[in-house]
């Protein structure tokens, strides 16, 4: 089975893959990684870009019949058999960016994209199977036994389980709001 784990960044996925791949036994594999490892991504200033359909690609090649955790931002984009859509508060995301040392762009990109949903949109044009999963207030482990248990359930559509409307005011000092 392949689990995408997907969200914003600075949601928690690298610590929560890592954790779940753990504890399901499954191999841990880091999109980005892989895509420098299968020369599927380009360095454009400090980051990486990644063709979503080659990614597609190379993991039905290389993980198809596996048992993986796959961590990334795109990795709703690969054929996974599910995907788990890791969300936190916007605030929580805007001050987990600065202390990566984020720029005001990208930090005011990514709270807007944890603020409208943005990864949860695509997953769920990309796969059946996506199930949301609040880290807010939670520790990484609480998160782990979340995804596990709905995991187990057979659930195969758990979303709409955070509303961050209420959230704006809170970071609203963080967002660009068409200027720059
Ligand atoms: P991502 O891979 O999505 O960018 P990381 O896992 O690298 O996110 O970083 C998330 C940060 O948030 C880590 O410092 C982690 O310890 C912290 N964190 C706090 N609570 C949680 C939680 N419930 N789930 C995941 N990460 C959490
Ligand atoms: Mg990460």
């Amino acid at each position: 089975m392949i689990i995408s784990v997907s969200g914003t960044p600075g949601v928690g996925k690298t610590t929560v893959s890592k954790l779940l791949s753990e504890r399901l036994g499954y191999e841990y594999v880091s999109v980005k990684e892989l895509a420098l490892s299968k020369g599927i991504g380009e360095r454009v200033s400090d980051e990486i870009e990644i063709d979503v359909d080659e990614l597609a690609r190379v993991v039905r090649e290389e993980f198809s019949g596996r048992n993986v955790v796959l961590d990334g931002h795109l990795s709703h984009f690969a054929p996974a058999d599910v995907v788990i859509v890791l969300r936190a508060h916007p605030k929580l995301i805007a001050e987990r960016l600065k202390v990566r040392g984020y720029h005001k762009k990208k930090l005011a990109e990514n709270v807007e994209a944890e603020l409208v949903d943005v990864i949860l949109v695509e997953a769920l044009e990309e796969n059946e199977r996506v199930l949301e999963v609040d880290t807010t207030g939670k520790t990484p482990e609480e998160v782990v036994e979340e995804i596990l248990t709905l995991l187990k359930s057979g659930a195969k559509k758990r979303v709409g389980i955070v509303d961050w409307s209420e959230a704006y005011d809170e970071v609203v000092q963080y967002l660009m709001l068409g200027g720059d």
